[in-house]
């Protein structure tokens, strides 16, 4: 039994990158393998990209601390772990990132919701911030969701917004589904110490900027627009 299929190339891709977190759990990858089949229609798409945000949102959560608490059972009194600060907050990058922060939510149904809305000129080919609303910052972590880490632009800029509001580096977490060796470059650029968890690092990005493979445009295939 294995579950390395084709695994070696994406993982010398991988060595250049650091701070990139690849979850290769196989139901993962079985469920990318779903995401991407161009056939996958919209009502399958949103339960999976749910699905799989809530298994890379397992792995981003695995280091939280714990602190002791009393409780009672219907036994005895225990000591028993509960997690110490307060629960991360959830940012999603408008629009595509709504569907992976559904599945953040329910890993951690007490997480505030932030939300950061960027949209790409089409001439300078960089983000523009058209809303922001965040819960304070405070002594958080704050993960910020964006399906696809494409140019790297958005995902870097999102995380310039949150150093605005008071969220240093330490605390920024980036969760993608599908990422490009382009795009993490250039949001090293900036951001090195950020740790990035996605799904797939992919082999490229096209002349139109979407990622080879990858699965075609994230927001059209979970909102159903084209
Ligand atoms: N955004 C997408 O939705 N898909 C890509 O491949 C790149 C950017």
């Amino acid at each position: 039994m294995s579950n390395n299929v084709d695994l070696s190339a994406e993982l010398a891709r991988a060595a250049e990158f650091p701070n990139l977190n690849l979850v290769h759990h196989p139901l993962v990858r079985h469920k990318l393998t779903h995401l991407r089949a161009k056939e996958t229609p919209t009502s399958q798409w949103r339960p999976l990209i749910r699905e799989i945000a809530l298994l890379i949102g397992y792995e981003i959560t695995r280091r939280l601390d714990l602190r002791s608490a009393q409780i009672e059972t219907p036994i005895t009194r225990m000591d028993a772990p509960v997690l110490a600060g307060l629960p991360p907050a959830v940012v999603p990058i408008l629009r595509a990132g709504l569907g992976m922060a559904e599945g953040l939510v329910e890993l951690m149904p007490g997480a505030p919701i932030g939300h950061i809305g960027l949209y790409r000129d089409h001439t300078t080919k960089l983000p523009v911030e058209y809303y922001v609303r965040l819960p304070e910052a405070k002594n958080r972590l704050f993960i910020l969701v964006d399906p696809m880490l494409a140019t790297g632009n958005s995902a870097s800029y999102a995380v310039d917004v949150l150093n605005k509001h008071g969220v240093g580096d330490e605390n920024v977490r980036v969760m993608a589904l599908v990422s490009a060796p382009e795009g993490m470059r250039i949001f090293n650029q900036k951001h090195p110490t950020v740790q990035v968890w996605a799904a797939a690092l992919d082999e490229q990005l096209n002349e139109k900027a979407y990622i080879v493979p990858g699965l075609g445009d994230a927001g059209d295939r979970l909102f159903g627009t084209e």
